[in-house]
């Protein structure tokens, strides 16, 4: 007679959650994974999936200007409660996916908020469980500024279960969220502002991409406030009214903040067990995500560490090999690639100039902005920049940065070429695919 009810008892059935309980299970353990909300997590509910459906959505926008330079002519009308309607259907079948995914892995899936109880008891709605190991997958909730009026704050969730565009959007904050859903609104039609405290968007990524992107934002029609702060906001007739820092008001039908996501630890019994959290709240681990008690671990947004869907899927896989398997699955946190998808798109893997400055003797940086051929015909104006950052001492390519049309795409595939250590030598060695925006990277001289 076994121990515990179960050998793994994963809480959060997200990203993380949902592939360790998985391959725990397919590995032979006995698993249960608790999730209080939809299958899926963030990624598949209020993040990456339907952020990405909207950005198809919106582009085309961008698409019909394009057409008309093309010899199309076109008489377009766009309607957002029917991109709701069938973005809500394709999040729903994939809740399916996730479910069907777990129950053909045989793992119990139980509905509702879990609590611990102590290091191997756990409580959902009044039912108590016990494992020999529990996984914490709660990953985080978007942060929600410490103002007057911040009751009126809303958060990216607000827009994909928004019922009809705005007029104005206030998106305050200039990193991931705040440039994608803007990007998004503003391609529809509503009058993006973007408010921010630093000297430029998107700190952390390469200055060149920062500037060249700002420029390519606002000449899609958003207006960026750098250097500024929301102090208050208030209830305004049928809209809101942000006072910022400098005095002035800005009204908003619509005030979004996007200023960062901390873990959700809160309410699950971990300080009484004395499980360590950071300075945010985020469980600390060890390499193979233990935390500081030994049966209690964590994976995904909740430790606070990088928070991307595929670090998640990569640690549930790790936690799963390392304790069911033989171990083999091991992460490299080294050149994670990684994507902004606002209008233009930045993508972006391994070092920025500045980062290769403090790194390396010496540095060598190729870069190139210039018209993308899909344009030339079109009414609309752009640039792509490509941007290529090499170890002078052995010509290694330590950084690839790109912001326009496919970047994402094209990064993914120079992830590769980066891992394998890739020279610019060889970079300059293969032939190009003729006409592309990706040639670009191998013609850089
Ligand atoms: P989550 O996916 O958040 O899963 C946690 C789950 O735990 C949730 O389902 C929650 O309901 C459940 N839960 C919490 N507490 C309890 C409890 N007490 N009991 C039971 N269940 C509980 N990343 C990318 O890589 N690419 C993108 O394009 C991208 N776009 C994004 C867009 C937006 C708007 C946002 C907000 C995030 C985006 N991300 C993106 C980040 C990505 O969504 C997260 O990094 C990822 O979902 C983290 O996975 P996770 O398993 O750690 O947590
Ligand atoms: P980010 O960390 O990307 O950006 C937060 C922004 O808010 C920054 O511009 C930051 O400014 C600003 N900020 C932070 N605190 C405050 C404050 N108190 N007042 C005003 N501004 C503030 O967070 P997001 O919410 O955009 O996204 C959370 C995470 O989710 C991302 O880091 C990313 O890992 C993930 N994500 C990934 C996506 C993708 O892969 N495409 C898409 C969406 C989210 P400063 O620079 O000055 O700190």
């Amino acid at each position: 007679m076994a121990e515990y009810d179960y050998d793994l008892f994963v809480v959060g059935a997200g990203s993380g959650g949902v592939r360790a309980a998985r391959v725990a299970s397919e590995l032979g353990a006995r698993v249960a994974i608790a999730e209080m909300d939809r299958m899926g997590g963030t990624c598949v509910n209020v993040g990456c999936i339907p952020k990405k459906l909207f950005l198809y959505g919106s582009h085309y926008a961008y698409d019909f200007a394009d057409a008309r330079g093309y010899g199309w002519s076109t008489k377009a009308s766009f309607d957002w409660a029917t991109l709701q309607a069938n973005k809500d259907r394709e999040v729903e079948r994939l809740n399916g996916i996730y479910q069907g995914l777990l129950e053909r892995a045989g793992v119990d899936l139980l509905k509702g908020q879990a609590k611990l109880l102590g290091p191997h008891t756990i409580e959902i709605d009044g039912t108590e469980r016990s494992a020999e190991r529990i996984l914490i997958a709660t990953g985080g909730r978007a942060i929600v500024p410490d103002i007057p009026g911040s009751e009126h704050a809303l958060t990216s969730n607000a827009v994909f279960s928004l019922e009809e565009l705005p007029s104005r959007m206030m998106v305050v904050g200039a990193g991931y969220v705040a440039l994608e859903l803007g990007s998004v609104l503003c391609a529809l039609g509503v009058d993006v502002t973007l408010v921010h405290r630093g000297e430029e968007i998107l700190r952390g990524f390469d200055r060149d991409l920062r500037c060249h992107l700002h420029d390519e934002l606002e000449a899609k029609g958003m207006r960026i406030l750098l250097e500024t702060r929301v102090e208050e906001l208030r209830k305004s007739g049928s809209g809101f009214e942000a006072r910022l820092h400098n005095g002035r008001l800005l009204e908003t039908d619509f005030p979004v903040f996007a200023i960062g996501r901390e873990p959700n630890t809160e309410g699950l019994g971990l300080d009484d067990m004395g499980v360590e959290l950071g300075r945010r709240g985020g469980i600390v681990v060890d390499d193979d995500f233990t935390s500081s008690v030994p049966s209690i671990c964590a994976v995904g947004d909740v430790t606070d560490h990088i928070q991307l869907t595929p670090v998640a899927v990569a640690e549930g896989m790790h936690f799963a090999h390392h304790f069911y398997g033989s171990g083999e699955h091991r992460i490299d946190y080294a050149s994670i690639p990684t994507a902004v998808f606002c209008q233009p798109e930045l993508a972006t893997v391994g070092l920025t100039e500045a980062e290769a400055w403090h790194r390396c003797q010496d540095v060598r940086v190729y870069r190139s902005v210039f018209t993308p051929l899909k344009l030339a015909l079109s009414e609309r104006s752009g640039h792509t920049i490509v941007k290529l950052v090499v170890d002078a001492s052995n010509d290694r390519v330590i950084g690839c940065h790109m912001a326009g049309h496919g970047a994402a795409e094209i990064i993914q595939g120079l992830a590769v070429a980066m891992k394998a250590g890739a020279t610019k030598a060889q970079f300059d060695a293969t032939i190009g695919i003729h006409p592309t925006s990706a040639e670009e990277f191998v013609t850089l001289r």
